[in-house]
């Protein structure tokens, strides 16, 4: 290629934001193709009839990060509706044996997407139920746990030295999803609801100036894909993580959904408003990323710990009743219930997981479980306003959704009728919020230690 000086001085400059400074951080990469290989049931929306058709690619994605002590924390990222236990927990066991980790050193986010497969039990409430889509599904969650381990250990595999920087941008196309009436809570848009538009981006650059990995978040229901779409995809979420990819040659681009419980994307509906999202959220990472941004340097710490979440008292004449219910969703979880009370197993409380990753300077990871409303990502900012944060739901396991005492007040989906297709049982107590501030706090002061 025939190049003027200027063009060699454009070109120079723009490599000037990623100047690499040495601090003694390493960092490495990996992404694996997690597209279904044929038709297989749909997570996210209950009114689906039959199985996807066609795809386009999703992925599983893995950054580690190193400080200059060796201490190491691996953030997996996936184009998925959510991980539960049930795969989390069996990755981490393998990574722990072959890696020489420890749990806390492990993160697992979700996108959400709701045009993905159905992963392993999650939501199985609305999941599959014929014995050919269980088995589909079963050899598709099979699959994704050894992808998920082959990726961490190509991600630590690949540790190379790093400059690591955070900042944040900001798109507006989540809305509040939550329209409180005297009668119901509706899920429809509500502009003067709580929203939280803020893009937190974390840049990893080579010491040659190459961006080797760009992690963002946003709070935001990966939903712009509705029921009556069928083809794969990653939504707004996989198109902004292309967008960045296409931008950035040679980087891998790593999406984590953030406290997005009760936000949806809006419009919503077209396949065309996935991209625009997508492109938005692309084009203000990219802007993020060209600035000079802070660094994020010092030790590397991390703390995961699990807090008891308390259920509503309930009891099994209720789910008796629920099996005579109109609504087949209801019946199935009060079967499931039933089944539980017969043991005496039923569950009256959930193991929440709560999770901590921080560098002394410049950048603080909190990922919560579940499907977490955005009053608690707003609490966390309020509260450790000091930190440089991303504070993702979504992590480690996704269990149900996790609704603020505000939003248990005012009931509605994400307080009460979400549980069904969770298969949980009745709404939380409000004491989760304390609870799981409390677990913050405590994780908080750990790692700060
Ligand atoms: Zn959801």
């Amino acid at each position: 290629m025939d190049m003027k000086p200027t063009h060699i001085l454009i070109a120079l400059f723009s490599t000037l934001p990623y100047l690499f400074a040495a601090s003694g951080t390493k960092a490495g990469v990996a992404k694996v193709e997690i597209t279904p290989r044929g038709p297989i049931w749909m997570a996210g929306y209950a009114a689906r009839t039959k199985p996807s058709e066609g795809a386009s690619p999703i992925w599983a994605k893995a950054l580690a990060l190193q400080d200059s002590k060796g201490m190491t924390a691996v953030i997996v990222t996936t184009d998925l509706i959510g991980l539960p236990r049930s795969v989390t927990d069996v990755v981490a066991a393998r990574v722990i044996e072959k890696y020489k980790l420890e749990r806390n050193q492990i993160v697992f986010n979700s996108s959400h997407t709701h045009t993905g497969p159905v992963v392993a039990n999650n939501l199985w409430i609305m999941g599959p139920q014929e014995p050919v889509q269980k088995r589909i599904v079963e050899e598709y969650t099979n699959n994704l746990k050894d992808q998920l381990t082959t990726v961490i250990g190509a991600a630590l595999g690949a540790m190379q030295p790093a400059a690591l920087a955070f900042d944040y941008g900001e798109v507006g196309f989540a809305i509040n999803r939550r329209v409180v009436t005297p009668k119901e809570v509706l899920l429809d848009v509500n502009p003067a609801g709580p929203v939280d538009h803020k893009v937190p981006v974390l840049r990893v650059v080579a010491p040659n100036g190459q961006v080797l990995a760009v992690l963002f978040g946003y709070a935001c229901h990966n939903t712009t894909l509705t029921a009556e779409f069928y083809t794969i995809t990653g939504d707004y979420a996989g198109y902004a993580q292309a967008g960045v990819e296409k931008a950035f040659p040679g980087a891998t681009a790593l999406f984590m959904q953030l406290c997005g419980g009760d936000q949806n994307p809006n419009p919503r509906s077209k396949p065309e408003l996935a991209e625009q999202h997508g492109a938005a959220l692309a084009a203000e990472v990219g802007r993020v990323v060209k600035t000079k941004m802070q660094p994020v340097t010092g030790r590397l710490k991390s703390v995961y710990q699990t807090t008891e979440l308390p259920f509503a008292p309930h009891t099994s004449e209720q789910y008796t009743k629920d099996l005579q219910d109109k609504n087949v969703f209801k019946q199935r979880r009060a079967a499931a219930m039933l089944a539980l009370y017969k043991e005496g197993r039923e569950p009256r409380k959930l193991q929440y997981p709560v999770q901590v990753i921080r560098f002394d300077k410049g950048f603080t990871l909190v990922a919560l479980g579940g499907e977490v409303v955005i009053d608690y990502s707003l609490w966390v900012q309020r509260t450790f306003a000091g930190e440089r944060l991303m504070v993702a739901g979504y992590s480690n396991e996704v269990a149900c959704y996790i609704p603020s005492a505000r939003v248990l007040r005012e009931g509605g989906y994400e307080a009460v009728d979400s549980m069904i297709y969770y298969g949980q049982p009745g709404p939380f107590t409000e004491e989760v919020e304390p609870r799981i501030q409390e677990a913050v706090t405590k994780a908080m002061s750990r790692v700060k230690k």
